[in-house]
């Protein structure tokens, strides 16, 4: 069983020894891990800059095989799917705040029949710009180097 932090931890370490460092250099990788209503856990991966190509499906199944030998195989990796900002709002498509909106809608709704999630940990692959501290940070109760919170 991975706690929520050792899921983005074992996450963003993937990135860092699987994205050429050219790449890496010029995109972030973010990583959110939460659980649902129903205790399902997910770890959310998104990417923003001038190098990202997006999250792809070969990115995803090699995340999670290595997820699965690293035991995080308790989350299920998952593609950040909010990915359009606002017109003319600095920092919204950054990957710290795609996987924000994506999660917020995912653990926010609760009811009888679908109980609210909870916010695990969310890290990236460099240093939070001041926007996405401001805006992602206090939703977190711990921070650590300003690229990877938790509660
Ligand atoms: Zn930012």
């Amino acid at each position: 069983m991975a706690t929520p932090l050792e899921a983005v931890q074992t996450a963003l370490a993937w990135f860092q020894n699987n994205v050429p460092v050219g790449t890496l250099a010029r995109t972030t990788y973010g990583a959110l891990a939460y659980s649902t209503g129903n205790n399902q856990k997910v770890l959310l991966i998104a990417t923003a800059g001038a190098g990202a190509n997006g999250i792809t499906g070969t990115m995803i199944d090699a995340l999670q095989t290595h997820l699965n030998g690293n035991n995080a195989g308790d989350h299920a990796v998952a593609g950040c799917a909010n990915t359009m900002a606002p017109p003319g709002v600095w920092h919204m498509n950054d990957a710290e705040r795609q996987l924000m909106r994506t999660a917020e809608l995912a653990v926010q709704e609760g009811s009888s029949l679908a109980p609210a999630g909870a916010l695990g940990a969310i890290g990236a692959t460099r240093v939070f710009c001041g926007s996405c501290q401001h805006f992602v940070l206090p939703h977190f109760t711990h921070t650590a180097h300003n690229r990877l919170a938790w509660n």
